[in-house]
């Protein structure tokens, strides 16, 4: 399999790709990415981070296409092809989580509340990343 595209973000087992973040062992709160070392919650009482995967499934908060290739150090594909972005509310956490949306999903498929799933692809450049699918994919 290609390479992750980031390190400690999200994990892919048995086909099944998870995103990592954590909760606060002292108030609950859940951050993504995951936080080291402190909570990020202001009123916080005190606690530390402690690594948690994520709900796999979330409603669309909101989506756009990329027509144009975004600056470097991002990799575009020559020619450049367009891809469509998800923000998606998680089902359990409520954080809202930007990925890209599997090739054959477009901006017209797309509708805000609509659900979708976790799951992986490659990026034009080859690693793979976490992408937001249509929940029967
Ligand atoms: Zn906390």
């Amino acid at each position: 399999m290609a390479p992750l595209a980031i390190d400690g973000w999200f994990t892919i087992e048995d086909g099944v790709t998870h995103l990592l973040g954590t909760r606060c062992a002292g108030c609950g709160t859940v951050a993504f990415p995951p936080r080291a070392g402190f909570c990020g919650n202001p009123r916080c009482e005190g606690g530390s981070p402690a690594p948690v995967r994520l709900s796999r499934k979330g409603r669309v908060w909101s989506y756009t296409n990329a027509c144009y290739p975004p600056p470097a150090p991002y990799v575009a594909a020559e020619p450049y092809t367009p891809v469509t972005l998800a923000a998606v509310e998680l089902a359990d956490e409520g954080l809202v989580v930007l990925g890209q949306v599997t090739a054959g999903l477009t901006v017209d498929d797309l509708s805000v509340g609509m659900e979708l799933e976790l799951t992986s692809g490659p990026l034009a450049d080859g690693p793979i990343v976490w992408m937001w699918g249509r929940p029967d994919e």
